[in-house]
């Protein structure tokens, strides 16, 4: 069977640098929120009995809270603890209320928490049923319930794991096809890459028009995901051109 890759074309972007730095002081306030209020909120956190274990919009606010004016805290943002309960409460009627800036923080501040009941979930050994043949159940987080688009293949054979970037719990997938819409026609499968992002492929399905990122963890030790995924938006937005091309040629063949 020959795999169909192409190289994709990348623009560098000079503002990586300078989102990296903030994102690092960030995820240090988190890293630390977490080592001393894991114990704490660990108590509070109750997993139901199928997935999603713990969604989002049921994490404690008032955990959620208390990071976010954290990583405020860090950014030198003074806000107080009332506006971000109102915030918060506008968030869940789906209103965005927020500037970009915040909007990192507040999202870091969700995951910080996810991530907790995330390995609760481990430290339970909950049962992911993600193997089954519904292909949108096998991309959507068992734990808070997001979907995610990031595969990655672990060693030491390669297994694939999805990675949910909310939360960071991983559950097995099958191996091969597209994670959309199940489809196992290799012909329609598209593997793009850039030199640029060793280890990273944009799994392109021509079938259903969706693309997922898989991380070959064999080739790409990863310390962080979520950072890596940002890092790599390169390569989202590359592919999302080529999508769009491939149809404006199509379209001109029919
Ligand atoms: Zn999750
Ligand atoms: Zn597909």
């Amino acid at each position: 069977m020959v795999t169909k890759k192409s190289e994709l074309n990348i623009t560098e972007d000079g503002n990586l640098k300078k989102a990296y730095q903030k994102y690092r002081i960030l995820k240090q306030e988190v890293d630390h929120w977490q080592q001393e209020r894991k114990s704490y909120w660990l108590g509070m956190l109750n997993l139901a009995e199928k997935p999603p274990y713990l969604p989002i919009m049921e994490l404690p606010s008032e955990a959620i809270i208390e990071l976010w004016q954290r990583l405020n805290d860090a950014a030198e943002v003074k806000i107080s603890d009332s506006d971000l309960r109102e915030i918060w409460k506008q968030i869940s009627d789906n209103q965005e209320v927020m500037d970009e800036e915040m909007s990192t923080r507040f999202q870091m501040a969700i995951s910080g928490v996810a991530q907790l009941a995330s390995e609760m979930a481990n430290e339970k050994k909950v049962p992911t049923q993600r193997l089954g043949d519904d292909p949108h159940e096998c991309i959507t987080c068992p734990v808070c319930g997001e979907v995610s688009t990031l595969a990655v293949l672990t060693p030491p054979n390669g297994q694939r794991m999805m990675h949910c970037t909310s939360c960071s719990f991983e559950w097995p997938v099958k191996r091969v096809g597209c994670l959309h819409c199940g489809s196992e026609n290799a012909k329609k499968q598209m593997f793009l890459k850039n030199a640029a992002f060793p280890g990273i492929e944009m799994v392109v399905c021509q079938l259903c028009g969706h693309y997922f990122k898989e991380i070959d963890a064999r080739e790409l030790y990863v310390q962080d995901y979520m950072w890596e995924d940002i890092k790599s938006l390169p390569l989202n937005f590359a592919t999302e051109l080529w999508l769009s091309e491939q149809t404006k040629t199509n379209n001109q063949i029919h």
